[in-house]
């Protein structure tokens, strides 16, 4: 009886943790941010080591391992709260699920969890960082933990998800104006795959759902780096209208 009360005290006792690491992500703004990671291969961004420990020791032999597990929270939308029951985007949004049977952002503790491409180690002024690509984190994630994926275990092939069976797949068109162009060709040294980003994140439509089967041609703004990408969509046909510095 003791020890059962000694455990569950344990068990409920709080937990506070300190970030390890910030993120440094073109992601500005949720907009736009795709809705898993592994989507927008293109999506390069740094994981930025804060910790008071030797970055060298705690990143040895990193490299040993293609892609990370990055556990982080979703600091931007922990204010918001959360509901038991969630209104999934994935089934029309009207049917409401279990908060438990969805990787929804509004959880009663507000963690997140993504698998990133490991591209090598850089320096960030006094500090390590991981070059990662593939990522859907917002700029200035706090992530609270990082672990190698292991494919022996982590990777699941006869796993099933009647819900989320595959990433969602719209064919959606892509030019770019001749201004959006002669723009790209300016800042193409400075921001790595940039063209292949815009397009691939153009694809996966960041249009809110109920806009979606809207056929009038509406005009959008997405901030990726420090530009202002202006789009306008109609139907399965984007033009990415101009790529600006803030
Ligand atoms: N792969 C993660 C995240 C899935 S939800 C998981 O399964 O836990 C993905 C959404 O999280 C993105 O569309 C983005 O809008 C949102 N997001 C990313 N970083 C965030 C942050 N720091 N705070 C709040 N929301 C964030």
């Amino acid at each position: 009886m003791a020890s059962n009360e000694s455990n569950s005290a344990t068990t409920l006792a709080e937990f506070s943790f300190a970030p390890v690491a910030i993120v440094h992500s073109p992601y500005k703004q949720k907009f736009a941010i795709p809705r898993q990671p592994g989507l927008v291969t293109a999506a390069h961004g740094k994981i930025e080591l804060l910790m008071d420990a030797p970055h060298q020791q705690v990143l040895r032999d990193i490299e040993q391992h293609s892609h990370l597990w990055l556990i982080f929270v979703f600091h931007a939308t922990a204010e918001h709260g959360w509901k038991p029951l969630v209104k999934a985007p994935r089934l029309g949004g009207n049917k409401k699920t279990g908060v438990f049977a969805t990787r929804s952002t509004f959880r009663p503790n507000p963690i997140g969890m993504s698998v990133v491409k490991f591209d090598g180690i850089s320096k960030m002024g006094q500090n390590l960082a991981l070059d990662v690509s593939g990522l859907d984190l917002l700029d200035g994630t706090p992530i609270i933990d990082i672990k190698p994926y292991i494919p022996y275990s982590d990777s699941i092939t006869s796993a099933t998800s009647i819900m989320a069976p595959s990433a969602e797949s719209t064919v959606i068109d892509i030019e770019f104006s001749d201004g959006a162009k002669q723009q790209l060709q300016h800042c193409s040294t400075q921001y790595r795959d940039l063209p292949l980003f815009i397009e691939q994140v153009l694809s996966q439509d960041p249009r809110p759902a109920y806009k979606k089967t809207n056929l009038q041609c509406q005009e959008y703004g997405m901030s990726l780096y420090d530009l202002n990408i202006r789009w306008q969509i109609q139907e399965n046909q984007c033009l990415v209208l101009s790529v600006e510095k803030h």
